[in-house]
């Protein structure tokens, strides 16, 4: 059972473009496959969501829709022929989202590419998925070739899919539209013509390498170089990378998403690094000088004397390579106190005399303060005179 479009969106029925666009947005940007890699549960939700608003956002379609329901557009008990959703069709669906998760994309995901009037079509894009080690996403990688498997352009026909000599005609099930009517009680319809694939052209005579496809399997290497600063789900784009369009279309682009193996003694954010740094307290009450490990070497810090157990230090452009823009962010240590599990007789006897000297201290001073804090004046001040 399809869910209703309006649901799917989470709007009112007599929601507006601005509403609908802005719920659209939400959705499709925490759905999307490259925030939930291996979803297929979100990548379903995305495309639910993405039908949805391509139906809402046309007013043609919504009318049909407000009307009908799902059975208007040809979907829900119809047989057979379903309402074909191409998010390529309107201009919107990357406007939305360009910004976010650069443009050209889509081909991929929704299966095939654009398809032209005259036969050629954009190839598809590619994912490679590569993991990097901590330290290689913090300072690039100058090298990197991998060997991906794709298809690329038939040698024997120069990708046309025609033997030598041949040449495409016009299909005639269609006349080159692409089209065909199909009627369907009350609505008529268009679906792809099924004697050319929507393409509006046949071949004749195919290629007898590659049948007439035009293009042929092939495992090639492509080497790129890995900008420093890289994260986890940043993807590099290699265009025309991916693979070869038909019938001489354009290449795909090939999209390369880092995976960084975790560091256990940094938590990255961004282009910030945290650590947690265990010291003894006796430096935090008297100062003194720490050595720190930082990814580009040991650096010195110095504490002053005083300094709070749970002190944040920063060490300004000690982080991660900004991917845009320049310089690095920072790396901030988060001060804990070491509490020893053991001391020697030494140790114990002096740390003993200083808390007995401690508590002295407080018992003259601070509890007073305290407890007038507390109760009040009146009762602190009874504890005074007590
Ligand atoms: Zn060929
Ligand atoms: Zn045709």
């Amino acid at each position: 059972m399809k869910r209703d479009y309006y649901e799917v969106l989470g709007i009112p029925k007599e929601a507006g473009a601005d509403e609908m666009k802005k719920a659209y947005r939400k959705l499709a940007m925490e759905l999307h496959p490259d925030r939930n890699p291996g979803n297929k549960a979100a990548e379903e939700k995305f495309k639910e969501a993405a039908e949805a608003y391509s139906v809402l956002s046309d007013p043609e379609k919504r009318k049909v829709y407000d009307q009908f329901g799902h059975a208007g557009l040809g979907g829900a008990g119809g047989g057979g022929q379903q309402f074909q959703f191409d998010p390529n069709q309107f201009a919107d669906f990357e406007d939305i989202l360009g910004s976010f998760f650069g443009g050209g994309m889509f081909g991929d995901l929704f299966g095939g590419g654009r398809r032209r009037a005259n036969g050629e079509e954009r190839g598809s894009d590619l994912q490679y998925n590569l993991k990097l080690s901590f330290h290689d996403a913090i300072f690039g990688k100058d090298a990197v070739e991998l060997s991906i498997p794709r298809l690329e352009a038939c040698d024997s026909c120069h990708g046309s899919g025609c033997e030598a000599g041949s040449r495409p005609e016009t299909c005639p099930q269609c006349r080159g539209a692409g089209q065909v009517a199909v009627r369907q009680g009350f609505f008529q319809m268009l679906t792809p013509c099924p004697r050319c694939e929507g393409r509006g052209r046949v071949i004749p005579k195919p290629c007898r390498t590659c049948h007439g496809e035009g293009r042929i399997h092939r495992k090639s290497k492509v080497s790129f170089k890995v900008p420093a600063g890289v994260d986890r789900g940043t993807r590099l784009r290699l265009q025309g990378q991916g693979e070869a369009g038909r019938s001489g279309g354009r290449s795909g682009d090939l999209y390369v998403v880092f995976d960084v193996e975790p560091d256990l003694r940094y938590e990255r954010d961004g282009s910030d690094l945290h650590r947690r740094l265990e010291i003894n307290w006796p430096l935090l009450v008297v100062g003194g000088a720490l050595e720190v490990e930082t990814p580009y070497g040991t650096d010195k810090v110095k504490v002053a004397a005083g300094t709070p157990a749970d002190h944040v230090v920063k060490l300004v452009n000690a982080g991660v390579p900004r991917l845009q823009g320049s310089g690095r962010g920072d790396l901030y240590l988060h001060l804990r106190v070491a509490v020893p599990k053991s001391l020697t007789a030494e140790q114990r006897q002096l740390v003993d005399q200083l808390r007995r000297s401690l508590d002295g201290d407080a018992a003259e001073g601070e509890e007073e303060g305290f407890l007038a804090k507390v109760f009040g004046s009146e009762k602190g001040g009874k504890k005074k005179r007590k």
